[in-house]
């Protein structure tokens, strides 16, 4: 891709007909997932819309003059007008491709994309999932000189990327914030040489060949396939919940808190996630109101106890929400009172959502053995009933799933595959 600075923005982009431009950083781990995708698919639409790029830091003016606030952030220009909304962060193949309809006819894109020649790509062991179990897995495998190949649909960091601070964590004197640890494992594991597919679309997979597709055009075929995939946040499953999921009910704390400076909120949850998180959101809501199901929490007792000496904080046990609406600025929760059947209508500015987790296994076919709960079983190898398919970290069948326990299933799977693997 040809890079540019800001002198030869004028001509290069301003008078140069269609362009994309990507303004990237170093030491930006989500350019350097980006950066090989737009290479590719300059390959492919190279001819009608030029592909360029420009240091964001060295060229400050005109990233501050475009109002460019981070990397990788990807514009799409017409004659220096942008023709359609900008791309940032973990930015997938698909998604430029879905913005290049603005620089191109729909039909011309799709010719293209058609005849695309699928690639086959082999590996030792394809990790499905970069959060802490795949990244420990992808360590100790690329450490043992095992091909290692790390997919994830989102970037790398898993569940932990969004906790706000990480206090139980060995090996740390004071709480980290869960973004810097699970970038410093990510980082970790990459020095090694462990091979990241990040930000892609996983579009199928079979755990009996062993063969991963990707982007719809890469199948990555490996010996061994570890599943490491996680969860995601429970919905709660009432009216309301999908129509204003993002646009004023969160399920990150660390992502969202920050626009609730001085507003009210409820929490719905009870446990670890709820009252922890609830504890940071109160550093800047002036009120938050937290509706759990039972008479007690279930958060550990170091929690409870900062959530109930916590002024901001104040309970609603025993209720359930029941439905969420929307008045102008203000969400509305319709609570109902368990004992006494009673609805109450709390109006506040946001929601947030912590009610436990699922496990994220869409894409698998219904031959893995699971536990009643819908986790994986495996053996002690953490190996599963698909003889070479392991699971390790949430996504597994276990009492307990924390970071430190996640870690151990990804070292326990990849050392086990180690003796199996003989290069
Ligand atoms: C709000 C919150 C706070 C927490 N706080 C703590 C804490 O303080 N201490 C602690 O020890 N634990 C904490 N946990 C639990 C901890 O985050 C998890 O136990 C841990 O992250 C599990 O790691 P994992 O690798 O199994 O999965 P995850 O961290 O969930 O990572 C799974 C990865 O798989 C990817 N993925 C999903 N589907 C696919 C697919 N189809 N193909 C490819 N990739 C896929 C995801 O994008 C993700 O990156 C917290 C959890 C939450 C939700």
């Amino acid at each position: 891709m040809k890079e540019i600075t800001a002198s030869e923005f004028e001509a290069e982009v301003v008078k140069g007909g269609k362009v994309l431009l990507d303004f990237y950083s170093t030491e930006c781990p989500p350019c350097e997932a980006i950066a090989p995708k737009l290479e590719g698919l300059e390959k492919l639409f190279g001819e009608e819309v030029k592909f360029m790029k420009i240091f964001r830091q060295g060229n400050r003016d005109l990233s501050d003059k475009l109002a460019v606030k981070g990397s990788p952030t990807l514009l799409f220009l017409e004659d220096g007008k942008e023709v359609c909304g900008r791309l940032s962060g973990g930015v997938k193949r698909s998604e430029v491709v879905r913005e290049l309809r603005h620089l191109m006819d729909k039909k011309d894109i799709q010719t293209i994309m058609d005849s695309v020649e699928p690639t086959v790509t082999h590996t030792d062991v394809a990790i499905l999932g970069a959060g802490p179990g795949g990244l420990t897995a992808g360590l100790y495998l690329c450490q043992a000189k095992i091909d290692t190949t790390l997919i994830d649909i989102a970037l790398p960091g898993g569940n932990v990327s969004t906790t706000h601070m990480v206090s139980n964590y060995p090996g740390f004197i004071d709480p980290q914030p869960g973004y810097l640890l699970s970038h410093n494992m990510s980082e970790q594991t990459k020095k090694c040489g462990t091979t990241y597919k990040v930000a892609v679309d996983v579009t199928q997979v079979d755990l009996d060949k062993k063969e991963i597709v990707i982007d719809e055009f890469e199948t990555i075929k490996a010996k061994k396939i570890i599943i490491a995939t996680g969860t995601s946040p429970n919905r709660i499953g009432i009216p309301g919940e999908l129509e204003y999921k993002g646009n004023g009910i969160s399920y990150c704390a660390t992502c969202d808190a920050k626009y609730f400076h001085d507003k009210e909120v409820v929490v719905i949850g009870g446990g670890n996630s709820a009252i922890e998180e609830a504890d940071f959101i109160s550093k800047f809501a002036s009120k938050i109101t937290i509706i759990h199901q039972f008479d007690k929490l279930q958060a550990n007792k170091v929690a409870q106890e900062k959530a109930f000496n916590n002024p901001k904080i104040e309970f609603k046990f025993e209720h359930e929400p029941r439905a969420f609406k929307k008045e102008g600025d203000k969400m509305v929760v319709e609570v109902e009172d368990l004992k006494t059947k009673k609805v109450e209508t709390l109006k506040i500015d946001g929601i947030f959502v912590f009610t436990g987790q699922k496990p994220n296994l869409d894409l698998f076919d219904n031959a893995l053995d699971l536990d009643q709960w819908g986790y994986i079983k495996t053996n002690e190898d953490m190996e599963t009933n698909i003889e070479g398919v392991y699971a390790v970290g949430d996504v597994g069948s276990k009492k307990y799933r924390q970071i430190t326990t996640a870690i151990a299933d990804g070292t326990i799977a990849a050392i086990a595959i180690t003796k199996e693997i003989d290069n």
